[in-house]
């Protein structure tokens, strides 16, 4: 049996074939870093964990991309908001996601590229679909992607041809599916984006949200690259826009196999900055929920469902990771001579979860495969009846399995990796700020050190910090 994912595209289960054989290129839309990421948004991050870790699992070698979107409405917004500049706000939330990325124990991608990294590559692309014919230039020095040049604009979102306002342009980065219009490929510059521009063909202006991803996929991955994922907001307009642009600019297919995470609620509704139901990764950990019980919570539902957030469920995900952690203490510490080397088990656990997560990774099916051999394992470890052999291919077994889960050795609490020498540069730094009375820097220093878990104590014989 072959893994099958769902594929957004084309509304059903497929049977997952790489472009190479035992490779598996894949990309990831990441955080807009413009505020600390939610828990919303670990959810979608997690899924993304968990079937990487899972095409590992089956033996793939994955190359996974995960951009950082550091210029955009919202990032521009909010650092005038601030009064600082734009590398001054996303610096500080890029380091405190690569933070959280390690209290919940993500793998690391192989590549994050930074939008702001790629304004030449993205310039080259919009000129390619310039010359293309798919564009057209707005006397403020926009540049427009025509959507009816595109013959098959929709098929992703599943839009209804009626439905889509031909001729209309939209130039903010979100809008809603109903309002499918011409969208921004370059803006040309405003007031408000104060100094953030660059130069272009089309005059001063900055990227649309869209183009970005388009390119930084491209740049490195290829034009043809095999999975794509977000949540299911990026559906619309995000990854439609991305779907147009790259295919009418390189020719190629883009992407083989399109995989979105339903939304983690709290009362029913998305949790959102937007709607201010939200809780950040520190928010939690400081009310004293550890990580592991925060990672397994928003791993075990199935990435399709809607998951409602609550403190019974961390609760409970906390009692199925301590229930994991004995069995694997336990079997680490006996020893018996005699019984049995528990192959069946094995054979049949190992095969009962692969078979359930190749299945669009019903998680469920491969939960209840480990909690029966950890429910066996238990009994024959009471009746003696498992060998000391028998445990340590258990124990294998599980270490395998973690992989995928990835609970068994995470640290409870935030992992901080910054040594000494790095607080004390920006404490002089942000000495320094005050002393030029940029307070906003100073704030912004601060901020981004308690991000990391630093607390700066202000005496009068300057400034001491420790880690809480
Ligand atoms: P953003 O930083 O806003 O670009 O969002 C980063 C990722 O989080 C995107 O893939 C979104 O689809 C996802 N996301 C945002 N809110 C939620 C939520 N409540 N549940 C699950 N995923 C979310
Ligand atoms: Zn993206």
């Amino acid at each position: 049996m072959s893994i099958r994912f769902y594929n957004t595209i084309s509304r059903q289960k497929e049977a997952f074939q790489p472009l190479e054989v035992g490779k598996v290129k894949m990309y990831t839309c990441g955080p807009t870093v413009y505020d600390f990421a939610h828990i919303g948004n670990y959810r979608t991050f997690m899924f993304e964990d968990l079937l990487r870790r899972y095409l590992e699992f089956r033996g793939f070698d994955v190359n996974h991309v995960m951009n950082v979107t550091d210029v955009d409405d919202n990032t521009i917004r909010r650092s005038r908001e601030r009064k600082i500049s734009l590398t001054e706000l996303t610096d500080e939330f890029k380091t405190a996601f690569h933070a959280d990325l390690k209290t919940l124990n993500m793998l690391a991608a192989q590549d994050y590229p930074e939008a702001t990294n790629f304004i030449p590559e993205m310039i080259t692309m919009i000129s390619d679909l310039e010359s293309k014919g798919y564009t057209y230039t707005t006397s403020d020095g926009s540049v427009f992607f025509n959507i009816e040049k595109h013959g098959h604009y929709g098929k992703l979102a599943n839009l209804n041809p009626d439905e889509m306002l031909s001729g209309g342009r939209v130039a903010d980065d979100s809008y809603e599916k109903e309002g499918a219009r011409d969208f921004a490929l370059w803006k040309g510059y405003k007031l408000e984006d104060g100094d953030v521009h660059w130069e272009s063909p089309w005059g001063k202006g900055r990227p649309g949200w869209h183009i970005e991803c388009s390119v930084m996929s491209t740049e490195l991955l290829g034009p043809h690259f095999d999975i794509h994922c977000g949540g299911v907001d990026n559906i619309f307009p995000h990854h439609e826009n991305e779907l147009a642009q790259s295919v009418c600019a390189t020719g190629a297919d883009f992407v083989n196999y399109w995989l979105h995470s339903e939304y983690l609620l709290v009362d029913n509704k998305k949790m959102s900055k937007s709607l201010n139901n939200f809780y950040t990764l520190r928010d939690l950990l400081d009310q004293g929920y550890p990580a592991e019980a925060i990672r397994w919570m928003l791993i075990t539902t199935h990435y399709r469902q809607k998951l409602n957030f609550s403190v019974s469920r961390l609760e409970e995900a906390q009692k199925a990771v301590n229930r994991l952690r004995e069995f694997y203490s336990k079997l680490r510490s006996y020893e018996i001579s005699g019984g049995e080397d528990a192959q069946d088990q094995i054979k049949l656990a190992a095969s009962q979860f692969t078979s359930a997560m190749d299945d669009d990774l019903n998680i469920s099916g491969g939960l209840a495969a480990i909690f029966e051999l950890v429910r066996w394992g238990n009994r024959a470890m009471v009746e003696e009846r498992l060998s000391t052999k028998g445990a340590a291919n258990l124990l294998q077994l599980i270490s395998t399995f973690d992989h995928v889960l990835g609970v068994l050795e995470m640290e409870s609490g935030l992992k901080t990796e910054v040594d000494a020498e790095f607080i004390e540069a920006k404490i002089e730094a942000r000495k320094e700020a005050r002393a030029n009375k940029d307070f906003a820097l100073g704030d912004a220093i601060r901020d981004e050190l308690v991000a990391l878990g630093v607390e700066l104590i202000d005496t009068a014989d300057g400034t001491r910090w420790k880690l809480k």
